[in-house]
């Protein structure tokens, strides 16, 4: 395999899983090298009437169990390669949490804090005007991810009903309940990541009740697990965004801690809690450790200072491989992020499936539909790990690898 296919945390992991395995050359081809791959220029117009150039990707790793599937990034660094490795493990968790697509990934390079909601608009519906004619309801379905939200979704949406001249609903999910989009979608990340930690942690015999939760990161999949946590009597003693964090060894208050954010921008200077460093929230003493915030937040560095007994990864990627390693050998669980932050995909395949047929589903359907399909990854992960003796992400990449293979083999893509 070419080291330069997917990023090197994913090339190692699919290396030791190819060998274990035993994986032809063209399987590992297959799943180390995008099937698609788009880089857009597009020039929109500036409030000041000056033109400027904007780069967009989009990239459709594997499309062998359904039309590829994966969120659009807004971001000032986002690249190819981050992307690349953001397609292919939404190609895993597809299948890992078996809904019927394959993965992909889309971004622009752009700073959203530095536009008006006018340049966001312009530029989100010049990025569709370029992506459009490479997707569709059966073909590849955007979604929102790091700064991009209903709203966006829905321009987009607009844009490409406007080029195409058709009414396509299931051509973009996470759009706003009145433009078809699903009950629960805006907590579907955080409530997902609960139902898989609930059946984790009942397989590892700790109960809910009075366990101590540590989040790091408090905006959308962060502040909305804290909230859940709380709400089913876990003990969320700290939490933390990009400022620094707090911490109450009673547990917080969150819907306070809530409050406290939308008014100070900011967690800290939380009354009765103490203020805490964000490298020192990762080091406290606590049940789980949820990661909610950015990638490699657990290094080599301080992997060996982590006190949890087990970690959630809401997060993409928020575990270096090298700590990984270090994490495993101190038996600290790690429930891997293609499980653990699938809810929002899970819904996402609601919303597409209510926009195929045209009919809507209630909240409490949607609630109890998400709990079935996340309780059932766990379980087929906790089998996976026992049948190949392996820890949490190793079991989820075979399982998922074995899943996507086997539907190249089906199409006769594959001996
Ligand atoms: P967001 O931008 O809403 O929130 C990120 C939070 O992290 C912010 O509160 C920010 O202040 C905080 N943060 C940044 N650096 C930090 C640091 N060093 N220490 C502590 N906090 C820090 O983003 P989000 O939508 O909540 O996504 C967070 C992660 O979850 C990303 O990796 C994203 O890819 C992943 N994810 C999110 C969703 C979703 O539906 N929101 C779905 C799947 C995966």
């Amino acid at each position: 395999m070419e080291k330069d296919n997917v990023c090197i945390n994913c090339y190692e992991m699919l290396d030791k899983i190819a060998g274990k395995l035993g994986l032809s050359e063209p399987e590992t081809g297959l799943l180390s090298r995008p099937r698609r791959s788009y880089t857009f220029s597009f020039p929109v117009i500036m409030d000041d009437s000056k033109v400027k150039i904007f780069t967009g990707y989009r990239i459709q790793f594997n499309n062998a169990r359904g039309p590829t599937k994966g969120g659009i990034r807004f971001h000032p660094e986002v690249d190819l390669e981050e992307i690349k490795t953001l397609a292919f493990l939404m190609t895993l968790k597809c299948a890992v949490i078996n809904v019927p697509f394959g993965g992909a990934k889309g971004g622009v390079v752009v700073n959203p804090k530095k536009h008006s909601k006018g340049e966001m608009e312009r530029i989100s519906r010049a990025y569709m005007r370029e992506l459009y004619r490479f997707i569709g309801p059966n073909t590849d379905i955007p979604a929102p991810d790091v700064n991009t939200n209903p709203q966006v979704m829905a321009w987009m949406l607009d844009e490409y009903e406007r080029v195409t001249g058709q009414h396509a609903p299931g051509v973009i999910t996470g759009k706003p309940l009145e433009l078809g989009g699903s009950h629960v979608r805006g907590i579907s990340t955080s409530l997902g990541g609960y139902f898989v930690l609930k059946e984790v942690l009942k397989q590892f015999g700790m109960k809910e009740e009075n366990t101590k939760a540590v989040v790091q990161g408090f905006g959308n999949a962060g502040m909305n697990i804290a909230k859940i946590l709380h709400k089913n009597k876990f003990k969320v003693i700290a939490v933390s965004d990009s400022r620094g964090g707090i911490y109450d060894e009673n547990g917080l208050q969150i819907e306070k801690v809530i409050e406290h954010k939308e008014d100070k921008k900011s967690v800290q200077d939380f009354a009765n809690a103490k203020n805490i460093a964000n490298e020192e929230l990762l080091e406290l003493e606590c049940d789980v450790l949820v990661l909610a915030a950015l990638e490699d937040q657990i290094t080599k560095e301080n992997a060996g200072k982590v006190k949890a007994k087990m970690i959630l990864e809401l997060a993409n990627r928020p575990i270096m491989p090298e700590a990984d390693e270090i994490l495993a050998s101190r038996t600290v669980p790690v429930i891997p992020d293609i499980l653990a932050n699938a809810g929002g995909v899970v819904v996402s395949y609601f919303e597409w499936v209510q926009n195929a047929t045209n009919y809507y589903w209630t909240e409490d359907y949607v609630l109890k539909k998400l709990e079935e399909y996340m309780t059932k990854a766990a379980k087929e992960l906790e089998m996976a790990c026992s049948s190949y003796k392996c820890i949490m992400r190793e079991g989820l990449y075979i399982s998922a690898i074995n899943k996507i293979l086997q539907a190249e083999r089906l199409r006769g893509v594959l001996k």
